[in-house]
């Protein structure tokens, strides 16, 4: 027995450091105990549960997205991937807009400020944009509808002056607005 051992003990010095003793042991990934941490679901609870959790976070964001987009009345931009290939516009856009991706979020969720911020009211809906559109959203309607909502908002006083008079002074009121928004700056 003390023989055995000492054969062992004598091979295994024999061996450099970090050899396999068994040449038929599988292979090991470092860090695969990791991995399987996240993957063994079934035999992990709290694993399972924080994946469920994760899930249903998703999921609720999910449906808040596309809720919010259909009750602010502008379905289309569920589609928007937030890709941003439609700044490529650039000076194809008559009105320099830079950002309208930008336009087309602040639409998904009616943030009037954003909107305006980033020269909604300005945009005169030439439609130059939707070609760099990824998916040819009618970026023109979804814009047109963002505006009267905007326009709407005003009216009832759910955007602050002070937004609204920056973005008059910086010139990103077009023709079609301009007079009302005037006449809204005005008011006491
Ligand atoms: S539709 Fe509006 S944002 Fe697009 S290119 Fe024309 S003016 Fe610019
Ligand atoms: S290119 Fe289209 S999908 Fe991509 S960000 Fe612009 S509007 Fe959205």
């Amino acid at each position: 027995m003390t023989e055995d051992k000492d054969t062992k003990k004598d091979e295994q010095e024999d061996k450099p450091i970090g050899a396999r003793f068994e040449e038929d042991q599988p292979y090991v990934m470092p860090g695969i105990r990791r991995f399987q941490f996240f993957t063994n679901v079934n035999d992990r609870a709290l694993t399972k549960n924080l994946n469920r959790a994760a899930m249903l976070g998703i999921a609720s964001m999910l449906a808040i997205d596309v809720g919010k987009a259909v009750v602010n009345k502008n379905p289309q931009t569920i589609y928007c991937y937030e890709c941003r290939a439609c700044y490529g516009t650039q000076d194809k856009c008559p009105v320099g807009i830079a950002f309208q991706a930008e336009l087309v979020v602040s639409a998904r969720v009616a943030d009037y400020n954003r909107f305006l911020r980033n020269g909604g009211l300005k945009c005169i809906r030439c439609g130059n944009c939707q070609s760099f559109c990824v998916q040819y959203l009618n970026l023109p309607q979804i814009f047109g509808t963002m505006q009267l909502q905007t326009m709407e908002a005003l009216r009832e006083g759910k955007i602050p002056k002070s937004m609204v008079k920056k973005a008059f002074e910086k010139g990103l009121i077009n023709q079609a607005f301009i007079d009302e928004v005037a006449e809204f700056l005005e008011m006491p």
